[in-house]
């Protein structure tokens, strides 16, 4: 069995045990930092959903690959700069760092010039650390209703990066609480080391890399 068909397994038991539907978790692939050639094998077993952190290493990687297959879903869920929102709009199906009025607004001019409308996902920094991106906790209510209500942004779903000091069960709960108290269908929650606790706690997407591909050569 591949470290892939392991993690796809995992996740169809840990969503047994917590009575989730293993239909509403989907596996994003983390393939940041890795080529081309490492990601084809996923592809050959059916596998669709990627996840990068850079959209200049994606603009490499994914144009080519998304011609080939066009059911390719691929997600940005690192940091987007306002003056990379034309080309992320472009390339992603799935952002999940949105995170300032800057953003969203660079983001809705994009969509409306491209007519192409990727699903949004807002970052919070549940652990409120300074060096962090993501919406504070506090903010989110008035950033949703500004992405709403200025900018004319459907927000579909929540996502964090908990602090790697804490139980990141902690941070989970309080995204998928504040998901609901928003009516947001989507938590993107759970990495490599903690993606079953994450779909015990609401995950409808957990975003995989290490544990697929392996140790990565850079930390990114
Ligand atoms: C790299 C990355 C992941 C994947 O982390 P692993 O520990 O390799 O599974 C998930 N989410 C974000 C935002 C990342 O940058």
């Amino acid at each position: 069995m591949s470290a892939y068909q392991d993690v796809v397994e995992n996740i169809a038991q840990s969503c047994k045990k917590s009575g989730r539907d293993e239909k509403a978790v989907h596996l994003i692939a983390v393939s940041k930092t890795y080529e081309v050639e490492d990601i084809l094998p996923l592809l050959d077993l059916g596998h669709r959903q990627f996840g990068e952190n850079r959209v200049q290493e994606s603009q490499k990687k994914w144009p080519d690959l998304q011609q080939d297959y066009s059911d390719i879903v691929l997600h940005l869920i690192g940091p987007l700069q306002s003056n990379k929102a034309a080309e992320a709009v472009a390339l992603f199906d799935v952002i999940h760092t949105v995170d300032r009025p800057k953003i969203a607004k660079a983001l809705a001019k994009e969509m409306q010039n491209q007519d192409r409308f990727p699903k949004l996902l807002v970052q919070v920094n549940t652990g409120e650390e300074v060096q962090k991106a993501g919406v504070l906790p506090a903010d989110l209510s008035g950033f949703l209703k500004q992405c709403d209500e200025e900018f004319g942004l459907k927000v579909e779903g929540l996502m964090c990066i908990p602090p790697v000091d804490e139980e990141a069960a902690l941070h989970f709960a309080l995204l998928e609480k504040m998901a609901q108290q928003h009516n947001l269908a989507e938590c993107s929650m759970g990495m490599s080391s903690d993606y079953d606790k994450a779909i015990a706690l609401g995950a409808t997407m957990v975003r995989v890399g290490t544990a697929i591909f392996g140790q990565r050569a850079t930390i990114k």
